[in-house]
């Protein structure tokens, strides 16, 4: 008996061989048809017995191929017409609605790809930029929908007859794989000097290594040279020279934020990191993000990497090109974005030649354009699980499936100022862009329209619903009311919880433990040490770090020492000369912010904790003024003993009904234990526990009164791993239920999610 059955496959099943899969299993089984790329996935129309039937809807569920993510099967029956072949059919562009489900994220070389690069006796020895149906670039090559050869930057590349045999070889990886190249009809890697002529791009290359060695050459010589890769341009060092570092810092005009490293493989990094089990699944994981790895003392690189912390951010070669730079090298590579510090970083060669190349020494370059920019990914392990930082290459653009929220309509959620993504939400998925970045500089606004316009054009998203942050001035909130669609503001702090919330299929209500560093209040007072408990309807505000001054507002934020003259001056009071320590980098200053702490003169109220942190860390002279955005927090951080017994509590009372956390006990207790000389390590480590045991204390109330146990740990703050360690342990001791960041960040990189799925929920105001 004959039967015959339309299979609709939905998910990313386009561009991971999919088709190809479909194909040879159907071969191997005896069935005829077709398969085809359509509307919403991949359409599957095959006759043959039953049996056979069966089987290829279960390997479909069951063996898909590694990089595909099915979502959906459904399976109709329909009248056999006799098919006696079976083919792949082109994709139609007639009636195609591209949806976003189609376009997987980058992915990583595969085993057989990079062997390809490295046997001397392969066609493709020693080249850059192949890939197969496994592995290579996806998104950040695609113009439009539907995925074809000709919808990407790969079009202007004639394949060659070996390269187009294998493509049309339903027995070779290569069967439909778009990108496929090889030296003779690929892209081709050339290097020059900084400032000479850029027409090399036009000349043929007889070895393919040479650009490759020529740049190895000049990086270890100790120049900085400027590499075109997957998703930007880099900038890249050698990581255990000091004078490479500081030459390249200078260059990005980043003088102490951490460096991203690239090396050869697990074992190198090894040399420099402590690489716990669930680590290492991270770092060789087909999306190869940066990992943030414990650094060990004797690691060999330079110390002007990651000044005054105790992790490295370490990711492993994700094409052919990085593979043979790395091996070709030997020694681990600062692999940085291409960007001057703040702005977005660098895709176009017109770009490169002008911001970039003046900096630097050299430029390795190649003539596949980056359609849709994509920096690299950060996370760490955290816990038994991901804790991701910036989710971008790898992951974006891959949905997120929600399970306890649906949206009522299409919604862009605009995110936030700084670290920006934004987020479209359909149905039950969310679409995160990649990272953005800040957007406090023209051209990272000017990145946020481009890639916004990409994304709408490429997923056909057409919103009906913009949600943004609360706060009035943020680039986001002005490009909302651009768009004349109905907008939602969002409060901050209300948005990060919501991210948490989405991200583990919970819908309250929650307890929200958001602690970051700055976020606009519905007071009007600046943000950032909240519990909300929050639902489907919204959140209330249950209770909140005690409110001091943030004298001069953001100036503060760059000045640790503003805040610990604010705590200061609340615990002890008016008078400097009565406080355990001084901070005050002059005692001039004093007449500067005494109006500022007495009358509130340009300084609005503020509950952050971000900025307590900073406070503490200016108070143990860990750190005056911060160089980057979390500076003094990550170097208290990173000197904290954890094992360091309680030695401070906070205050938690009731007023008015809501929760007041009074720091001034601990920022008491913290000063004379300064003045006193105690370790610094001592006294930051009891600090985290402090404000662990509060955040217990808090849910432990929050229980009692609304009966509500599950716990979002959320904001910037909690990129912290001690404290967050912490505050799981204590939480999990008291039986309630800890939920941490996993897939999407805790910090602003995930506030998009939040907002789009409380805007999504809620009728709009026009
Ligand atoms: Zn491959
Ligand atoms: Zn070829
Ligand atoms: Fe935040």
């Amino acid at each position: 008996m004959i039967e015959r059955r339309v299979i609709t496959v939905e998910g990313i099943v386009q561009g991971v061989g999919f088709r190809p899969f479909v194909f040879r299993t159907a071969r191997a089984l005896g069935l005829n048809g077709r398969v085809r790329n359509a509307v919403s996935g991949v359409e599957i129309d095959l006759e043959g017995a039953p049996s056979a039937l069966d089987r290829l809807a279960r390997d479909i569920a069951e063996a898909p191929p590694s990089a595909a993510r099915v979502h959906r099967v459904s399976v109709r029956r329909s009248a056999p017409v006799g098919r006696a072949d079976l083919s792949i059919d082109a994709s139609g562009l007639d009636g195609f609605r591209s949806s976003f489900t189609l376009v997987g994220p980058d992915l990583a070389t595969c085993g057989d790809c990079l062997s390809e690069a490295l046997e001397p006796a392969d066609r493709r020895h020693g080249y850059a930029f192949h890939s197969c149906t496994e592995c290579g670039p996806r998104y950040s090559i695609i113009r439009s929908l539907p995925y074809d050869r000709s919808a990407t930057s790969m079009a202007e590349f004639q394949l060659c007859g070996a390269c187009s045999g294998e493509y049309d070889d339903p027995d070779d990886r290569r069967f439909h794989a778009q990108p496929v190249a090889c030296p003779e009809c690929g892209p081709s890697l050339r290097y020059r000097e900084a400032g000479t002529d850029d027409d090399t791009l036009s000349e043929p290359v007889t070895n393919p290594l040479e650009a490759l060695r020529d740049a190895v050459e000049a990086i270890r010589s100790g120049r900085v040279v400027v590499i075109k890769g997957l998703g930007g341009y880099h900038m890249a060092c050698d990581a255990t020279r000091s004078a490479a570092v500081r030459r390249l810092r200078r260059a990005k005009s980043r003088d102490a934020k951490p460096l991203a490293l690239m090396v050869r493989d697990v074992d190198q990094a090894r040399e420099l990191c402590f690489i716990e089990e669930g680590a290492e699944r991270l770092l060789t994981a087909t999306a190869r993000p940066i990992v943030l790895l414990p650094v060990r003392p004797d690691a060999p690189v330079a110390s002007e990497v990651a000044p005054g912390l105790g992790e490295l951010g370490v990711m492993l070669p994700y094409t052919p090109l990085h593979h043979l730079l790395t091996r070709e090298l030997g020694r681990p590579l600062v692999l940085t974005s291409g960007n001057a510090s703040g702005s977005p970083m660098v895709h176009s060669r017109e770009d490169a030649a002008r911001l970039l190349e003046p900096m630097v020494d050299g430029v390795l370059d190649h003539d596949r354009e980056i359609v849709a920019p994509c920096d690299d990914s950060v996370i760490r392990w955290l816990l038994d699980g991901p804790s991701m930082i910036r989710r971008s290459r790898g992951f974006a653009p891959e949905p997120l499936a929600l399970t306890a929220h649906r949206f009522r309509r299409s919604t862009l959620a605009l995110g936030g100022h700084l670290k920006n993504t934004f987020c479209l939400g359909r149905d039950g998925l969310a679409l995160l862009s990649p990272h953005v970045g800040d957007l406090e500089s023209f051209r990272g606004v000017e990145a946020l329209r481009r890639v916004l316009r990409h994304h709408l054009d490429l997923f056909d998203f057409e919103p009906e619903v913009v949600a943004h942050d609360l706060h009035p001035g943020y680039a986001t909130t002005l490009l909302a009311r651009e768009l004349e669609l109905p907008t939602v503001a969002v409060q901050h702090h209300h948005a990060h919880v919501a991210a948490c919330m989405a991200e583990h299929g919970v819908s309250g209500p929650v307890l929200g433990i958001a602690f970051d560093g700055a976020g606009l209040g519905d007071d009007d007072a600046i943000w950032g040490g909240e519990a909300l408990l929050v639902d489907r309807d919204g959140y209330r505000r249950v209770g909140h770090l005690g409110y001091v001054p943030l004298p001069g507002g953001d100036a503060a934020a760059r000045q640790p020492w503003r805040m610990a003259a604010s705590h200061l001056h609340a615990a002890f009071g008016a008078d400097p000369g009565a406080w355990p320590v001084n901070p005050l980098p002059e005692p001039e200053t004093w007449t500067l912010l005494r109006p500022m702490l007495e009358r509130g003169l340009g300084s609005p109220d503020t509950s952050s904790v971000g900025r307590l942190f900073d406070a503490v860390a200016a108070i143990l002279g860990i750190r005056a003024v911060s160089r980057y955005e979390g500076q003094a927090a990550m170097e208290l951080e990173s000197r904290a003993d954890p094992e360091a017994p309680r030695r401070y509590a906070f205050d938690l009372a009731s007023v008015d009904g809501s929760l007041i956390l009074d720091p001034r006990p601990v920022v008491a207790s913290v000063a004379h234990d300064a003045a006193a000389g105690r370790a610094p390590a001592r006294i930051a480590g009891a600090f985290h526990r402090a404000l662990a045991d509060a955040v217990c204390g808090i849910a432990g109330r929050v229980r009692d009164d609304h009966g509500v146990e599950a716990v979002a740990l959320t904001g910037g703050v909690f990129q912290n791993g001690t404290l967050t360690r912490l505050c799981v342990q204590g939480l999990r001791e008291a039986g309630l239920h800890a939920l941490v960041h996993r897939q999407v960040p805790c910090n602003d990189g995930g506030l998009s999610l939040g907002q789009a799925v409380v805007a999504g929920e809620r009728p709009p105001c026009a």
